[in-house]
């Protein structure tokens, strides 16, 4: 099931618990008033069984005093005629059952005769039943159907109520002859009747057409708020009924605790219930939490171990790199700007400079100047490339730890890491190739026969010295030298006898003129220049001089000279100008040329000046 319909159902099993408990308790409620309705309905059929048996216990009782008059009644033809026969009856009668508050004859016409006891009935001795008397229906009903009936309560004559029942009586021929009155106190009578009851103290009422007449114990008892009643039928009265309210008694034992005990331990396995649903339900979040948690923990394992796959990985590649650039030739190091730190050294650099990787960090960090000694302005120029965003090829010079210097051509790269300008720089040890740069300069301005500088050397040098002197203001001489009679020379002896004269011939130049910046060069077949800075027109003359003495020293032999030393000779035109911006190093060369060519003219060997020849 995907995660967000669990975390639905989820959200609803609280809400789906609390139903749970309300519906619970409602059952519970239910089930609890089920078993009290039914323990009152038991109490009640309980209670409906003892009214019952009252009722007819009353009946019983109330027809036992009244047997006893209708004995009486059934001896009237004797007693009608002896009343004193009577009089002894009925005070046997009043002393066995004290209920009854008077027994009385009335004669067929309604007046009363005989009453007895007469003390305390006086009221009713005399008495005439009139038509208007309550109980005269009663007396009409009896006589008519001959059967003793008990009249509803009325108001004694003599005070109190009272309950009359009027037995018709006969003589012995059936005459109907009156009737015999038991009259009742009606309290005495209930209390009689009550007292007589073979049960319990029970809490009754008595009703007379639903009047109260006599009631006994506590009708409002806690939890009793109901009765039960039965009808009681006394002397043919049917106006009667008992009520009867349930005793303490009766409640204690027809209540049980059995509804309590039910609900109470429904209620609790209902919280139980709920507690436990409630738990379950917590219990699988969490196991829902924590199995979420392992999966991410598990991921989050999986994916560092991934992590440190590829950083082994990674520091495997690195060590590799890192060995393949200590084993470079090259030096390799990083360097960051702002502030000045060096990043990262290969062992090139520590090694080449005869250090430790630690001492070569503090060094840089400390003295810079003692490894490089044109560091500041390293670093300045370093710092100029950054702003003009280029990369650069530095050539600079470091030292070596015993003292050597180190020629080294720089590559700077720079980049830009995280807000930090870095330089990238490899450095070659180049003296190899400035040595053979060295050589090739030097090879491409000398002169292959005669190891002197050549034509383009010459060029340079003339050009470079004038524009020194006329900076200076200082004259700059030259002499054209031409070896005299050449082609003779080489026709005679032979081309290679020609090269080794001009070998010697230059070997005596270089002896000869050793001043320092004098630069003697070429010019071209057997023709050479020689540069004299500063040298004047006499200078010329004399360094000239020198020359004429150095070739006649080396004394070659020339078989088919003119001149008479038979010896080689040269030929030399000298010219010495204050260089001026208006001039050019040609006209010096010029001026040369043309004296040169005087002196050939002039018999050669020797040496001519040329016309505009500064003199000092
Ligand atoms: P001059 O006195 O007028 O200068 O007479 P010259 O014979 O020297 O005349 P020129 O200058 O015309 O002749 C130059 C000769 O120099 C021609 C050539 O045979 C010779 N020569 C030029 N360069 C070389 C070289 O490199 N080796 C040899 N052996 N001979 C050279
Ligand atoms: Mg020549
Ligand atoms: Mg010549």
């Amino acid at each position: 099931m995907p995660a967000p319909a669990i975390d639905r159902h989820a959200k609803k099993l609280p809400a789906l618990i609390v139903v749970l408990c309300c519906a619970l308790a409602i059952a519970l409620f239910v089930v609890w008033r089920a078993l009290y309705l039914a323990e009152q309905e038991q109490a009640r059929a309980r209670l409906q069984l003892e009214s019952d048996a009252l009722a007819h216990q009353i009946e019983a009782d109330f027809r036992n005093q009244t047997e006893t008059l209708l004995r009486l009644a059934k001896r009237w033809p004797l007693h009608s005629s002896r009343r004193d026969l009577w009089n002894s009856d009925v005070e046997q009668l009043l002393q066995d059952f004290p209920s009854f508050q008077a027994i009385e004859w009335l004669d067929r016409n309604y007046r009363m005769q005989w009453v007895e006891p007469l003390a305390g009935n006086e009221a009713a001795a005399n008495l005439v039943y009139p038509p208007t008397h309550p109980n005269y229906p009663v007396l009409l009903s009896s006589g008519s159907s001959g059967r003793p009936q008990l009249s509803n309560t009325f108001t004694l004559a003599q005070g109190g109520l009272g309950l009359a029942y009027y037995v018709p009586l006969y003589l012995k021929d059936g005459q109907f002859d009156g009737f015999l009155i038991g009259i009742f106190r009606v309290e005495v009578l209930m209390t009689d009747l009550v007292q007589h009851l073979h049960t319990e103290p029970v809490n009754l009422r008595l009703l007379e057409n639903e009047k109260v007449l006599f009631s006994t114990g506590a009708t409002n008892l806690p939890g009793a708020n109901w009765n039960v009643g039965s009808q009681i039928r006394l002397g043919g009265n049917s106006d009667f009924r008992l009520l009867i309210y349930p005793s303490q008694q009766l409640l204690e034992r027809t209540t049980t605790s059995l509804p309590a005990l039910v609900t109470g331990t429904s209620t609790l396995i209902a919280i139980l219930l709920c507690c436990s649903l409630w738990l379950a339900v917590r219990g699988a979040q969490r196991n829902r939490l924590v199995n979420e948690s392992n999966r991410r923990l598990q991921a989050e394992i999986t994916r560092r171990q991934k992590t440190e796959e590829i950083l082994k990985q990674s520091q495997a590649h690195m060590r590799l790199v890192n060995d393949m650039t200590d084993n470079s030739h090259d030096a390799l190091f990083i360097i960051s700007l702002a502030p000045l730190e060096i990043v990262y050294l290969n062992r090139t650099c520590w090694q080449g400079l005869g250090y430790t990787e630690q001492e070569l960090r503090n060094i840089v960090q400390v003295a810079p100047a003692d490894v490089i000694p044109d560091a500041a302005q390293w670093l300045a120029d370093l710092r100029n490339m950054l702003e003009h965003e280029g990369d650069a090829i530095f050539q600079r010079r470091v030292l070596h730890r015993d003292g050597h210097s180190v020629p080294l051509e720089v590559s700077v790269r720079h980049i830009r890491r995280m807000g930090r300008d870095y330089l990238i720089c490899v450095g070659r040890n180049n003296s190899e190739q400035l040595q053979i740069a060295e050589q090739l300069q030097r090879l491409s301005h000398q002169d292959g026969l005669t190891g002197l500088f050549n034509r383009r050397h010459f060029d340079d040098t003339i050009l470079r010295e004038w524009r020194r002197l006329r900076r200076e203001q200082a004259p700059l001489g030259l002499l054209m030298l031409d070896v005299d009679y050449f082609k003779r020379f080489n026709d005679e002896l032979g081309h290679q006898a020609g090269d080794e004269a001009l070998r010697q011939l230059s070997a005596a130049l270089s002896r000869t003129l050793t001043r320092e910046g004098d630069c003697i060069c070429r010019y071209g077949g057997e023709e050479f220049a020689v540069i004299l800075p500063g040298a004047d027109a006499s200078q010329c003359l004399q360094a000239a001089g020198r020359v004429h003495e150095a070739v006649a020293k080396i004394a070659i032999h020339h078989p088919k000279t003119s001149i008479a030393s038979g010896l080689l000779t040269v030929s030399i035109g000298a010219a010495s100008l204050i260089p001026a911006s208006d001039k050019t190093p040609d006209d010096l060369i010029r001026q040369a040329d043309l004296a040169l060519y005087q002196a050939k003219t002039n018999g050669r060997d020797r040496t001519e000046l040329g016309d505009e020849t500064t003199t000092l």
